[in-house]
C-alpha cells in the first residue's frame, strides 16, 4: 500500500499547487461558506445546476494543502452528477476518511477520491478533507448558515 499511498501524495499536492475551478462564480445557483477553526481552512463554494445534474462547482479561499486539494478533487468529480450521485459521493467520501467505511471494498467507486484515503490515518487533517464536502453538501441541500467543522 506504500507506493499507492506515495502516488496519492503526489495527487494531493499537484491539486494543491495547481487547484481545479478555484474561481468566484457569477450567479451561482447555491453557494455557501465553510469554516475549519482548528486548521484555519476557510472556502466558500458555488454551485450551479442544470436539472437535477451539477453543471458546474467552483470555490475560493485559503487553507492547508489537504483541504484545497479536496476541493479540487471534489469540484472535478462533481460535474455532471446528479444530486443523489452527489449525497452519495458525500456518504462515501466522509465515510472513509472518518474510517467507518472501509476504502478497499469501495476503490472502483472512489475513482479519483481515492487519493484521500490515507487521511484516515490522521485524525486532525480529516476535518480538512471533510470540509468542502460538508459545505457542498450543505449548499447542495439549500443551507444558509456557514458551515464550520466544531
Ligand atoms: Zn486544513
Amino acid at each position: 500500500m506504500d507506493d499507492i499511498r506515495d502516488l496519492y501524495q503526489e495527487v494531493i499536492l499537484d491539486h494543491n499547487r495547481h487547484p481545479h475551478n478555484f474561481r468566484k462564480m457569477e450567479h451561482p445557483d447555491a453557494t455557501l461558506e465553510g469554516f475549519n477553526p482548528l486548521c484555519g481552512d476557510h472556502y466558500t463554494f458555488y454551485l450551479r445546476f442544470d436539472g437535477d445534474r451539477i453543471d458546474e462547482v467552483s470555490f475560493e479561499g485559503s487553507g492547508c494543502a489537504i483541504s484545497k486539494a479536496s476541493a479540487s478533487v471534489m469540484s472535478s468529480v462533481l460535474k455532471g452528477k446528479t444530486r443523489d450521485e452527489a449525497d452519495r459521493l458525500f456518504t462515501l467520501f466522509t465515510g472513509i476518511v472518518t474510517g467507518k467505511m472501509d476504502a478497499v471494498e469501495h476503490l472502483d467507486e472512489l475513482g479519483k477520491l481515492a487519493a484521500f484515503v490515507g487521511v484516515a490515518d490522521y485524525p486532525v487533517r480529516v476535518k480538512c478533507a471533510t470540509l468542502p464536502w460538508h459545505t457542498m453538501h450543505g449548499a447542495l441541500h439549500g443551507k444558509d448558515e456557514s458551515i464550520t467543522t466544531e
